[in-house]
């Protein structure tokens, strides 16, 4: 398999990609490798997280470059994933033991009712390209300190993050066959998915998942399904537009729109929506595109190269419904997968570019008469991963925020991730729930227990 820089098509490196032998093989291991790993006090395998954390951070520099290369992702964004990772370990080493404690539910003379955690056992953990250190260690590390096995197949195109994750697993004390990295494109994902695992833990995209769940529905194994979204804000007329415009630019172009929670579609009251529309605009202008490993870039090529037709085919349906382009809309005569930061106004509900996932660095403008009408747009999607709304009065932002269907939601952010609290989607954004307490309770079984003394 070969391993392309996206910034200009360059062969980074080749390597052998897993198939249905060593996909066997790998899980076979990891099943005879589990029993022991779930043994381990749970303090030794806290300990061997810590040390993963303490290597991520010591190779931080060479870590980001890596990410950049393989993926595109501008240098600075990077290492911004890599300095914010041992957070959100340390949430997982804070918290497991509490989470996983056992429960004591009922104690009197005769009856004594109990919930304790188990491991699920082994389990797939299929994961996305753009931001593989969180949405990789969101999974691998609660599965590994519940006592799980691993089999964790990167992105084709993190395939070497992949490795890299694997190594410093490795080097920190999990047993080679306790975690184990599978390499390929999404065919060796599908031969994953077909061993006898007991559990399947997937982030990327909609069509994706549904060939996942349709797949594992017959062995009824435990699923979760982190997914697209087409991420919608609502800024009311009494927001400051302008830093709405400026927190929303960042929200809909950071990592070139590339992130699962991206703003997607924006509305604004009639009242703000020239100033704000305006505003955007001079913000997107700003944004310095160019060499991912330079330091100033914000805006580098996307990731990979078939996303460059769906935008352009965004941007054509959208115009020829009568959109407005008012800045980018084509891809970049060079070599490497470049797209213009894009953004249109006078977008409505007929056109692609506010029903289908983008993402990429392009986004929609809509006006909107009132609060009720900002609902219903908001609420017009299959997808519901995150929503938020611009408005310094609270009590609306609650009432509004109350009426939208979707996992996380925004008062005066967005396209932000809390450790602390559950990531979930609701219809096509996905099921199950990674984060939090319930994101740590996911790697396990409750098992009940009535214990009656005699
Ligand atoms: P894809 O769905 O294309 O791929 C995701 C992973 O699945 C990759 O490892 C891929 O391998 C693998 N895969 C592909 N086909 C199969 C198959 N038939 N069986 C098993 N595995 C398979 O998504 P992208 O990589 O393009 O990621 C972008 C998507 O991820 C967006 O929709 C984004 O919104 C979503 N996402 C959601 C997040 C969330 O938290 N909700 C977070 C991050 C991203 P390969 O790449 O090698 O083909």
């Amino acid at each position: 398999m070969k391993i392309l820089n996206p910034a200009d098509g360059s062969l980074i490196r080749e390597l052998a990609e897993d198939d249905a032998q060593t996909v066997a093989a790998k899980y076979a291991r990891a099943r005879a490798a589990q029993p022991a790993w779930a043994e381990v006090p749970l303090g030794d395998r806290l300990r061997v997280i810590e040390k993963f954390k303490k290597l991520t951070e010591a190779r931080k520099n060479e870590l980001a470059r890596t990410l950049t290369s393989e993926t595109g992702k501008p240098i600075a964004q990077s290492r911004n994933e890599l300095t914010a990772l041992p957070g959100r370990i340390d949430f997982f080493l804070q918290n497991t033991k509490r989470a996983l404690d056992p429960e004591t539910v009922l104690a009197d003379a005769q009856m004594r009712e109990q919930i304790t955690r188990e491991p699920l056992g082994v389990v797939a953990n299929i994961s996305a390209w753009n931001y593989p250190y969180f949405v990789g260690s969101n999974v691998f590390v609660p599965a590994l300190l519940a006592g799980n096995a691993v089999l964790y197949k990167p992105s084709e195109i993190a395939s070497l993050t992949g490795l890299a994750i694997g190594e410093m697993l490795h080097a920190a004390g999990v047993p080679q066959d306790v975690f184990s990295v599978l390499i390929g494109s999404g065919s060796t994902g599908a031969l994953l998915v077909e061993q006898p695992v007991d559990g399947v833990f997937f982030t990327g995209s909609y069509a994706t998942g549904a060939r996942i769940a349709a797949a594992c529905a017959p062995r009824m194994v435990k699923l979760q399904l982190e997914l697209g979204g087409k991420d919608p804000t609502y800024v009311c007329e009494d927001a400051d537009v302008i830093t709405a415009a400026e927190s929303l630019a960042d929200g809909a172009m950071y990592n070139a729109g590339q992130s699962c929670c991206s703003v997607e579609r924006i509305y604004v009251h009639e009242r703000g929506y020239e100033r704000f529309v305006a505003a955007f605009v001079a913000t997107v202008r700003g944004y310095k595109r160019g060499d991912p490993t330079d330091d100033a870039t914000y805006l580098g090529p996307l990731a990979r190269a078939p996303q460059l037709s769906v935008l352009e085919g965004q941007v054509a349906d959208a115009v020829a419904k009568g959109a407005k382009l008012l800045v980018g809309g084509k891809r970049i005569a060079r070599s490497g997968n470049w797209f213009e930061a894009t953004v249109l106004s006078n977008v409505d509900h007929r056109m692609e570019l506010m029903r289908e996932e983008s993402f990429g660095p392009i986004i929609g403008i809509q006006k909107v008469a009132d609060d009720a009408e900002a609902v219903r747009l908001v609420n017009d999607t299959e997808y519901g991963l995150t929503a938020g709304v611009y408005t310094p009065d609270e009590a609306r932002a609650r009432r509004i925020l109350a009426q939208i269907r979707s996992g996380s939601v925004y008062w005066n952010c967005c396209d932000r991730v809390s450790p602390r609290l559950p990531w979930s989607g609701v219809g096509h954004s996905g099921v199950g729930v990674t984060l939090s307490s319930y994101g740590i309770q996911a790697f396990t079984r409750p098992k009940a227990w009535h214990l009656k003394a005699v």
